[in-house]
């Protein structure tokens, strides 16, 4: 095992950090904790434990269930934020429905952990995003939308979310995902993939474009089909009928 990051709660911001001993790059600590307290949630018990703004300014929170420190495998879901989704129920992305799929998984677990990471719209933030999203109504799809706006179709970093494991004593994850980068940008950090479980959400006709360009665009592990038309335009006048249609169509492949 590495040794577990240092980090105490500090009770005020300082712009000067802790002194710091000598450690490798990858190990180097961007992210420190502040508080953690009892989160009971419609999924089950948590605890929330907070972390002082990045060097973004983004203040990013993990949700942890039972003991994780040391434990070989923790599972693991790194949620990025999603206002439009989370928050507001949009059907355009599949979001909500995996956050609420890992905090339920979680909620059934005796340990595991969700970090929830402030990088709205995979790291190009809400404004951008809404950009993004006028230009899929104009028929882009969501990777040729980021790419339009000058950025690339993730600009999510996963040094943060290594960090936070780090000072929550994990180094070793099963990883709630469908999103190879994800594997990858952890390994990167030094943490430990041992495998991944699927995350399998709702397709409806305003997320099928976007899913299905995750799938073949970014790689992701879907099996979106044909079986639901995507719609290029929600139409606007038609009620919200995502919720009362979607086709639960397997998001997610074996293996
Ligand atoms: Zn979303």
């Amino acid at each position: 095992m590495l040794p577990v990051a240092s980090v105490k709660a500090r009770t005020s911001p300082s712009s000067a950090g802790p002194a710091k001993r000598a450690r490798p790059a990858a190990e180097k600590s961007v992210v420190q904790m502040v508080s953690v307290a009892e989160l009971p949630t419609r999924s089950g018990t948590f605890r929330a434990v907070a972390f002082a703004p990045d060097a973004l300014g983004n203040e990013h929170l993990a949700i942890v269930r039972g003991q994780v420190r040391g434990v070989r495998g923790v599972a693991l879901r790194i949620h990025s934020e999603c206002l439009t989704g989370d928050v507001l129920g949009s059907l355009r992305c599949d979001c909500r429905d995996q956050l609420h799929a890992s905090l339920e998984a979680l909620g059934q677990m005796s340990s595991g952990v969700l970090l929830y990471m402030r990088q709205e719209g995979r790291g190009i933030g809400l404004t951008n995003k809404i950009r993004a999203y006028a230009l899929q109504d104009r028929g882009h799809d969501t990777v040729e939308a980021n790419h339009l706006l000058g950025f690339g179709d993730d600009e999510r970093d996963y040094a943060v979310a290594a960090d936070m494991l780090r000072a929550l004593g994990v180094h070793s994850v099963q990883l709630m995902t469908n999103n190879p980068r994800k594997i990858a940008g952890l390994r990167e950090h030094d943490i430990e993939v041992v495998g991944r479980t699927p995350v399998v959400t709702p397709v409806n006709r305003f997320n099928a474009g976007y899913l299905l360009a995750k799938q073949k665009r970014s790689g992701h592990w879907l099996s979106i089909h044909e079986l639901v038309q995507p719609a290029s335009q929600p139409a606007a006048g038609t009620d919200a009928a995502g919720e009362g249609e979607p086709q639960r169509v397997s998001a997610a492949q074996g293996g």
